[in-house]
């Protein structure tokens, strides 16, 4: 077995513009370039690959994610090629048995989506981890997520690469996998990712269709008027959603079922936590109506509200 250490960067469609909204699937970004490093099962850091990927849906490049990336839309032209041969090498550079490892929950959820998209097979990435929660268990177990640069200086790692550069950061990421007990890390994975859940950190997690944080809001009502309004969107379709009554529970918790005209019924669980300049930021995570985390709010709902009701009739004998 081995283990591919992946990184991408993607371009975002240019706020509401025409291509952002006629696409058929979820699609939070194209990708434009694939970087990736191999380890070793003895865990030695190997060979390497990159792919230039030319544009198809978002053609010109959103200007954050070209001064972020450094990436200019010439060089997309000229050195792009297009996804699907992109991917083609990249599988095959990958060869068989493969583990992925990515820094974050998104890259492989918007590999699977640029897949869909093209009509490709992704069943072969499926096999993943997020090395930011088993680098966090093997160190300072903390549950938020860590930025790579401040998981490099923990390590005591010196950047030698270029940072938002794809290859650049799947490199350090694999200076910091050869560190780590991977085989270790990745059977315990499913109990950190409990504890995650717990803590609202996690997507990947069954039933979970979605995770997304808010930034700048101005407390709870204004948190959950935008969740339970003009977000309340479709997983699925995107169509504005209706939504039941907020549920609050410890710790600035909020759920409630929300339902899509054409999907029927979801969960949106929401957390809030309080920023350092005063402002809140909501953390939002939407599950199938069919999993169990649905299955176990309707449960206490239903008790909750036969709890409410004793009292109200036992008022009227
Ligand atoms: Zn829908």
């Amino acid at each position: 077995m081995q283990y591919i250490v992946l990184d991408m960067e993607w371009n975002q469609a240019w706020p509401g513009s025409y291509s952002a909204k006629r696409l058929p699937i979820k699609f939070r970004g194209e990708i434009i370039q694939i970087g990736a490093v191999r380890v070793t099962d003895r865990q030695i850091v190997g060979d390497e690959f990159q792919v230039l990927i030319k544009p198809k849906v978002f053609r010109k490049l959103n200007k954050k994610v070209s001064s972020l990336t450094g990436i200019k839309d010439a060089q997309l032209a000229e050195h792009g090629v297009p996804f699907p041969e992109a991917i083609d090498r990249f599988r095959e550079w990958c060869g068989e048995d493969c583990v992925f490892l990515t820094w974050g929950f998104d890259d492989i959820g918007i590999l699977k989506e640029n897949m869909e998209l093209h009509g490709l097979e992704s069943s072969w990435v499926d096999r993943w981890y997020n090395a930011q929660m088993i680098f966090n268990s093997q160190t300072d177990g903390a549950t938020a997520q860590k930025a790579l640069k401040t998981a490099m200086q923990m390590a005591g790692v010196e950047p030698t690469r270029p940072a938002h550069d794809a290859l650049g950061d799947a490199y350090h990421t694999a200076i910091l996998c050869t560190r780590l007990d991977l085989p270790r890390g990745m059977e315990e994975y499913g109990r950190s990712m409990e504890e995650h859940e717990n803590g609202f950190h996690g997507a990947q997690i069954p039933g979970c269709l979605d995770r997304k944080v808010f930034h700048g809001l101005a407390g709870r009502d204004d948190a959950l008027e935008l969740l339970g309004g003009e977000e309340n969107l479709c997983p699925k379709c995107q169509s504005l959603m209706n939504h039941g009554k907020w549920v609050s529970s410890q710790n600035r918790r909020y759920t409630a079922m929300a339902s899509c005209p054409n999907h029927g019924q979801f969960l949106l669980r929401v957390r809030l936590v309080a920023e350092e300049d005063g402002t809140t930021k909501a953390i939002r995570m939407i599950y199938e109506g069919t999993s169990d985390a649905a299955n176990t709010f309707r449960t206490t709902k239903a008790t909750v509200r036969k709890r409410t009701r004793r009292p109200h009739s036992s008022t009227k004998q």
